[in-house]
C-alpha cells in the first residue's frame, strides 16, 4: 500500500497503464559551417510539423486543452527559446539537436534558480515541446497509446501532447508524480477522472490489477480478494449514493424548516459552466478570472475576456460572480513579470496587484470586459483580497471611470451591476460597518481568512495543521461578518473549501450565511444534508460551538451532532 495526495476523489479498481518518459538517444555533435544553414533548415521543417501537429490537436481538443495546445504552439514561436535555438547552430557550430537540448537545458535552470514552484511546473510544456521537435528531426512518428478497456495510467507527467494520442474514456484513473497545478491535475479535475499525485511511480508495474483510493491518496498494488470485494462495494456505495442524489438537481435548496440557501459553483473555466445545469445550481458564486491568465504567454485581450465572460453569463442563465484577477501568491503568471517576493502569499497579490500604476490599464481592460458581458445577463463584480478602505474606494473609482467611458461609447452594459469585497483578510472583517457602505455584497474567502487568522501559509504542509477553519476565532469572525451584514441589509457568501465540507455547511448555514460557493462535485451532497436540518436547530448548534474554545472541541460537537460526517 502506498500513500499519495489525492487530486480528485473516487475510487477504482482497473489494471495500470504505465507510459515510460520518452527515450533521448542523442549525443552532442559539433558540424562544419557549410553545415549550419542546412541544419537551421531541418530546426525550421521540424518546429513546422510539429506546429501543425498542435494546430490540428487544439482544434479537436476541449477547453481546457485547447488552451495548453495553444501555449505550446506560443511556446513554438517564442523568439528566446527557438529563436535561441537557431542562433546556436550558427555560433557553436553544433547540430540542431544539440542546440535544442543546450538551450532548453539553460532556459530550464534558469527557471529553476527562479524558485518559483508554479513556473517549475509549466516547464512540462517546454519539456513536452521539445521532445515533439526531437521527435520530428528524427524523422520518429508520434507514438499511438491505444486504449481499450479502463486502465489507470501512470506517468511522470501526462502531457497534453499524450492525453490528445488516447481515447480518455479509457481513463479510469490517473497516477503522477507532479504537483497538483500540472496539467495531469487540471485534465484530471475538469473531466472528474480519481487521480493522485506523490507516489514513486517507478516502483508501480505495468499491467497490474491494482486499487486506487484517492479519498485517501492510496495505491493498493496486488490487491487481495478481501481488499477486492471491500472496494467494489465502496464503489457499488459511491453510485447509489450519486445516484440518489440525482433527485436533489431539480430541487431547491431549503432546510427541513424551509429556509432557503442559494448553492452556487466555483469555476475557472468557461468549460465548467455546463455544471451549472447537470447540478441545478443556483448560479456561479465564484468564477475565478485569473485562470484565463494561466497556461499562457501573454494575456487575454478585453475582446478575449468579453467573450469568455459572456460565454459562462449566456450558458449559465442564472446570476454570475466574476471576480477580478487574483494573481501572486501561488498563481504566479511569468509573463506579467511579478517580482519575486520573500512572502508571495503577504505581497503584491490580486487588488494589491491590479492597482499598481503598471497594471492599471491591464486591469481596466478586464473591468470594461467584465462590463460589456454584464449586458447579457446577470453579473455581480467581486474584488478579491481587500485589507483597507482605501482599495475598495479606489477600485470602485476605477470601475466608474471604465463604466463612464463605455458609457460614452453607447455600449450596453448593466449600470447597476453589483458590487461586491471578498473578505479573506482578517483586518477588513472588523471594518464591516464602514465595508457595508462601499458594496452590495460579502463574499467570504476561507481559504485566505484561514491562511491569514491562523499565520499559516496554506500551501506549506508543514503547517496544514493551522489550516482549520473551525478555530473559534475563525468562526467567530464569520459570525460576526454575517451579523454586520445583515444589519446593513447585506448579503454574505462563503467561496472557499469551507462551503462544500458538510458539517461547515450547516454551521454557515446555522449562522446565518446567504450562499454557499463550491465546486460540482460537491454540491448534491450539501443539498441534501441542508434539507436534513432545520433551521432551528442549526442555530442553536452554530451558537453553542462559537462558544467554544478550541477547535478540537468545536469538531467534536459537530460530529455528535451530524451523523452523516
Ligand atoms: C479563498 O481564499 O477562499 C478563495 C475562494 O479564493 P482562492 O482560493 O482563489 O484564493
Ligand atoms: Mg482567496
Amino acid at each position: 500500500m502506498k500513500q499519495g495526495i489525492g487530486i480528485f476523489e473516487g475510487y477504482v479498481i482497473a489494471k495500470t497503464y504505465v507510459i515510460q518518459p520518452a527515450v533521448m538517444d542523442w549525443t552532442p555533435q559539433e558540424i562544419v559551417s557549410d553545415r549550419i544553414e542546412k541544419e537551421q533548415q531541418r530546426l525550421q521543417q521540424a518546429v513546422d510539423r510539429v506546429e501543425y501537429s498542435l494546430q490540428q490537436m487544439h482544434n479537436l481538443a476541449a477547453e481546457v486543452q485547447a488552451r495548453i495546445f495553444h501555449t505550446h504552439i506560443q511556446l513554438l514561436r517564442d523568439p528566446e527559446w527557438i529563436g535561441e535555438v537557431k542562433l546556436r547552430i550558427k555560433n557553436k557550430q553544433v547540430s540542431a539537436i544539440t542546440a535544442l537540448f543546450d538551450v532548453t537545458e539553460e532556459l530550464v535552470q534558469y527557471f529553476n534558480e527562479m524558485e518559483l514552484r508554479l513556473l517549475k511546473e509549466r516547464l512540462s510544456d517546454l519539456y513536452d515541446v521539445r521532445n515533439q521537435i526531437y521527435e520530428a528531426l528524427m524523422g520518429k512518428e508520434k507514438e499511438q497509446i491505444r486504449l481499450d478497456e479502463p486502465v489507470i495510467i501512470v506517468a511522470e507527467d501526462l502531457t497534453p501532447s499524450m492525453t490528445a494520442g488516447f481515447d480518455l474514456n479509457y481513463v479510469a484513473g490517473m497516477i503522477t508524480t507532479g504537483g497538483q497545478t500540472t496539467h495531469t491535475a487540471i485534465i484530471a479535475r475538469s473531466l472528474a477522472i480519481p487521480a493522485i499525485t506523490g507516489l514513486d511511480i517507478a516502483l508501480i508495474p505495468h499491467g497490474k490489477l491494482v486499487i486506487l483510493d484517492s479519498y485517501q491518496g492510496l495505491l493498493i498494488n496486488d490487491p487481495t480478494a478481501i481488499e477486492i470485494q471491500y472496494y467494489q462495494d465502496k464503489l457499488q456505495q459511491e453510485a447509489v449514493n450519486k445516484k440518489k442524489l440525482e433527485v436533489f438537481i431539480a430541487q431547491k435548496t431549503a432546510t427541513a424548516d424551509g429556509h432557503n440557501v442559494t448553492l452556487a459553483l466555483n469555476i475557472a473555466s468557461s468549460d465548467d459552466t455546463r455544471m451549472v445545469q447537470t447540478v441545478g445550481a443556483d448560479g456561479i458564486g465564484l468564477f475565478r478570472s485569473e485562470f484565463l491568465f494561466m497556461n499562457r504567454t501573454h494575456a487575454p485581450s478585453e475582446e478575449e475576456q468579453y467573450e469568455t465572460f459572456k460565454k459562462v453569463i449566456m450558458q449559465a442563465k442564472a446570476p454570475v460572480i466574476i471576480r477580478t484577477l487574483d494573481v501572486g501568491g501561488d498563481k504566479i503568471i511569468p509573463y506579467l513579470h511579478q517580482r519575486q517576493e520573500q512572502n508571495p502569499f503577504l505581497g503584491l497579490r490580486a487588488i494589491r496587484l491590479c492597482l499598481q500604476p503598471s497594471f492599471l490599464s491591464l486591469f481596466k481592460e478586464q473591468l470594461r470586459a467584465i462590463c460589456r458581458a454584464s449586458a447579457y445577463g446577470k453579473v455581480k463584480i467581486l474584488f478579491p483580497m481587500i485589507t483597507t478602505l482605501g482599495e475598495i474606494k479606489e477600485a470602485k473609482a476605477l470601475l466608474q471611470e471604465v463604466q463612464a467611458e463605455i458609457a460614452q461609447q453607447s455600449i450596453p452594459f448593466d449600470a447597476q451591476m453589483e458590487i461586491g469585497m471578498m473578505i479573506e483578510v482578517p483586518s477588513i472583517g472588523w471594518i464591516m460597518e464602514e465595508c457595508c457602505n462601499e458594496v452590495d455584497f460579502f463574499s467570504i474567502g476561507t481559504n485566505d481568512l484561514v491562511q491569514y487568522m491562523m499565520a499559516a501559509d496554506r500551501t506549506n504542509e508543514k503547517v496544514q495543521y493551522l489550516q482549520n477553519c473551525f478555530h473559534p476565532s475563525v468562526l467567530r469572525m464569520i459570525q460576526s461578518v454575517i451579523n454586520t451584514a445583515h444589519a446593513h441589509g447585506k448579503k454574505v457568501g462563503v467561496c472557499g473549501e469551507m462551503a462544500g465540507e458538510k458539517a461547515a455547511a450547516l454551521l454557515l448555514v446555522g449562522m446565518g450565511i446567504d450562499e454557499l460557493s463550491m465546486s460540482a462535485t460537491q454540491l448534491l451532497s450539501i443539498r441534501k444534508i441542508v434539507a436534513e436540518y432545520s433551521l432551528k436547530d442549526l442555530e442553536v448548534l452554530s451558537k453553542r460551538v462559537v462558544q467554544l474554545s478550541t477547535a478540537e472541541e468545536i469538531s467534536e460537537q459537530l460530529k455528535l451532532f451530524i451523523s452523516d460526517v
